[in-house]
């Protein structure tokens, strides 16, 4: 993706930040029983980032290539050590994406200690929506409701007041870390539910205000 479209505004798609375990029952259901005490960071390469309904390619490396439907923000201006208070002014766009994940890749590496790389940061593992000019008008970011849907099955059905660290903490910890800027998106971390997909599978993403964005999981060549 060389552009990214909000409203009339274009950005060009600069760092991806993801945000592990952010979730409780998805840190349960991935066999832990305490929430981190700081948020866990990970980046994705900005070239990771597919559009809606682009064939996603299965990586022939791994047989759990899993989903994990995310809410996501675009950062519209620079900024570091931002208060709370001022961060959701820091936000240009909302949408919802997918953080793809392989699975038995992640659990080898965290096995050994090593980076997660290979795990989360293949090609095309950041499908995303179209963003929605975030306005907080039209839409509570802290009561944000999103699902996924694998060949029409409810898969994940999340709300971003169950997150253990809120958006507001994200920005403001990031950038403690990371001067943000324009064109910068994070994904907030997965609920419960996260699963198995595999060539043929149609998955769908929706939320009410943001839209409804759907990728085809390519068969083996
Ligand atoms: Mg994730």
């Amino acid at each position: 993706m060389n552009r990214i479209w909000v409203g009339e505004q274009a950005f060009i798609p600069n760092r991806v930040f993801c945000i592990g375990k952010n979730y409780f029952a998805h840190v349960e259901e991935m066999g832990e029983n305490r929430a981190s005490s700081e948020p866990v960071v990970f980046m994705k390469p900005a070239s990771s980032l597919v559009p809606p309904g682009q064939p996603l390619n299965c990586p022939i490396q791994s047989t759990k290539l899993h989903h994990e439907v995310e809410a996501v923000l675009l950062i519209g201006d620079e900024g570091k050590n931002i208060l709370k208070a001022d961060s959701l002014s820091f936000i240009a766009g909302i949408t919802i994406g997918l953080d793809l994940t392989l699975r038995d890749v992640q659990n080898r590496l965290k096995k050994a200690g090593h980076p997660w790389e290979l795990s989360k940061a293949f090609e095309q593992s950041a499908p995303i929506g179209n963003f929605q000019p975030y306005n907080p008008d039209n839409i509570d970011i802290e009561n944000w409701s999103f699902e996924c849907r694998v060949n029409g099955e409810l898969r994940q059905n999340g709300n971003t007041r169950n997150m253990i660290f809120s958006i507001k903490t994200l920005i403001r910890k990031l950038s403690q870390w990371w001067v943000l800027k324009p064109g910068d998106i994070i994904f907030t971390g997965t609920p419960n539910g996260v699963g198995l997909l595999v060539p043929g599978d149609k998955i769908e993403i929706q939320s009410p205000r943001i839209g409804s964005f759907a990728w085809i999981i390519n068969d083996l060549e």
